[in-house]
């Protein structure tokens, strides 16, 4: 392994947009390396009878401001700009109009209070601005679930309030995270390489892998924070304060299954099917996603960990139940299970995307700051206000590329913050 200027560690969207960045603007050599045997990290579209799944990402969320829509379009990848399901009317089995419109109401209540509550000065956890008794909390907690991987008991209202969204969104028709391999292309990536420590107490920082050792003048590290937090990934010497900022951001838990649908005609397309809407463990449901003849399930929070605690097939068993008491026993023998995910068993993720524990909204700065202008950090723990996202990862992998070649004095300044264009026919 022969030295380079700049390391990049994790190709994930983060780490992929800044070794692209450091190519596209300077002259650096740039190696990325990666523990597994992909590209990607937690955007991961997988081919399963004839359907790319995206099994990690799959919305382009402020998808008219994200440069992933920008690239997909240079590099030629096809939009769908179909609203999804959640902005529109659910299926009515077992959630008739009139209730959605009591839930939708509920709902916008919480948010203003969570807006009024993300004003103060003390933060707390969000599951105190619920409405004592109130008929829809199961079904607010569970919506929590999938957006935050937590339910609200453990969701920081001020770290909420940070985030930010056009309400926007596409999708990527042939995936999201195919869009995102596409753009690693011509990188220079040494992959089924895990860094096991980085030891920058000399003049070169040296990266240790069990591949060999590599040398570099700068490191980007582009890993998600349960990884620097289990301490998979050393620092020597120790940097106590990141380490906490990683403790203070552990990875919520979202997880997908994929069923194939015999026949799904009587099925409508993109629509929304809540598995309940009276308690906190339930799925959500997207039927018939691109019109295929598939159903997307959506779990999040500690139902997605007692499913993942249930082996392969738990997640699929229960979908199948849940679907089947909405829609009638006889749709059981039309269901196929195709593929789910398990982030939290996944030893290079550890979860899905992260949260701040409730008073610790600042730890993401901590997180991402720099370090003896040489150690530099990005992933979308590191994101102020995209965090969860995968175009808060890649903001913060051009905000570490620029940084990094600023220190390096081989910043060139030639493509605007966060512009994903001109990229290099590689
Ligand atoms: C189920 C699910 C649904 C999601 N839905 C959406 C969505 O609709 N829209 C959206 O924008 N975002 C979504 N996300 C979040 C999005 O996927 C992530 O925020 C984004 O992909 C994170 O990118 P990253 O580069 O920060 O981290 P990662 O993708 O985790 O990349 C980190 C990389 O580091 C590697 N690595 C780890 N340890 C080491 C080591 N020791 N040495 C070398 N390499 C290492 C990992 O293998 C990985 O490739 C979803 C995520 C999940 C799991």
């Amino acid at each position: 392994m022969h030295d380079v200027d700049v390391i990049v560690i994790g190709a994930g969207a983060a780490g992929i947009a800044a070794a692209r960045r450091l190519v596209l603007t300077t002259r650096l050599s740039v190696r990325l390396l990666e523990a597994r045997d992909r590209v990607g990290g937690r955007a991961w579209t997988l081919d399963a009878a004839g359907f790319p799944l995206d099994l990690g990402c799959g919305w382009l969320h402020s998808a008219e401001h994200n440069e992933w829509s920008a690239i997909a379009q240079e590099l030629g990848f096809e939009i769908d700009p179909t609203p999804p399901p959640w902005s529109r009317r659910a299926h009515e089995a077992g959630f008739p109009l009139a209730e959605q419109d009591d839930f939708a109401a509920a709902w916008s209540r919480f948010q203003a209070r969570v807006a009024e509550a993300g004003r103060a000065a003390a933060d707390r956890p969000a599951s105190e601005l619920l409405e004592p008794g109130g008929r829809w909390n199961p079904l607010l907690d569970a919506l929590s679930s999938y957006i935050n991987g937590v339910e609200l008991d453990r969701l920081s209202v001020a770290d909420f309030v940070n985030y930010r969204d056009s309400g926007i969104n596409w999708r990527v028709v042939s995936g999201y995270g195919r869009l995102i391999e596409a753009y690693a292309r011509g990188l220079d990536v040494t992959l089924n390489c895990p860094v096991t420590r980085i030891d920058h107490s000399g003049g070169m920082i040296r990266v240790i892998t069990p591949r060999g050792v590599v040398k570099t003048r700068a490191v980007i590290l582009a890993i998600p924070p349960t990884v620097i937090a289990s301490e998979a990934v050393r620092f020597v010497p120790a940097l106590p304060q990141k380490l906490a900022a990683a403790h203070a951001l552990p990875l919520g838990l979202a997880d997908k299954v994929f069923l194939r649908v015999d026949d799904p005609r009587d099925l409508p397309t993109a629509a929304r099917l809540f598995g309940a809407t009276d308690r906190v463990a339930t799925g959500s449901y997207h039927l018939r996603p691109f019109g295929r003849p598939l159903i997307e399930g959506y779990f999040g929070g500690r139902l997605a960990e007692e499913l993942e605690h249930a082996g392969e097939s738990g997640f699929a068993a229960f979908a199948i139940d849940q679907i089947a008491k909405q829609l009638g026993a006889d749709i059981r023998k039309r269901l196929h299970p195709l593929a789910a995910s398990a982030w939290r068993r996944d030893p290079f993720a550890g979860g899905s995307y992260s949260y701040a524990k409730v008073g610790h909204s600042d730890a993401r700065g901590a997180l991402a700051a720099a370090v003896d202008g040489r150690l530099f950090f990005a992933g979308e723990a590191c994101s102020r206000h995209d965090f969860s996202t995968a175009h808060g990862a890649y903001r913060t992998g051009v905000q570490a590329a620029d940084d990094a070649a600023r220190a390096l004095s081989a910043y060139s300044g030639e493509l605007g913050t966060g512009s994903p264009t001109r990229i290099c026919a590689t």
